[in-house]
């Protein structure tokens, strides 16, 4: 996977990694990025069955609070 610039295209400040939370019933998730728009289910809210899903991370800029998001794909061998 190639390295992530760290540096804040805002400012030029240092990032910082981290994940934006959801709270759904009491638990604590990373959020996700699901392909395609969202669908509306009775059961979950949100159908995400069968869908590629993948876990954001957000980089936060210490100076100015500028967020930059990633959901990368796992490559062959990591
Ligand atoms: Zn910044």
């Amino acid at each position: 996977m190639k390295p992530i610039n760290t540096t804040c295209p805002e400012c030029g400040g240092a990032m910082v990694e981290g994940f934006l939370l959801d709270i759904a019933q009491g638990l604590n998730l990373p959020t996700s990025w699901v392909e395609e728009p969202p669908e509306k289910s009775f059961w979950t809210g949100t159908k995400v069955k069968g869908k590629e899903k993948l876990p954001v991370q957000t980089y936060r800029c210490a100076a100015c609070g500028f967020l930059k998001s990633y959901a990368r794909a796992k490559e062959e061998g990591e």
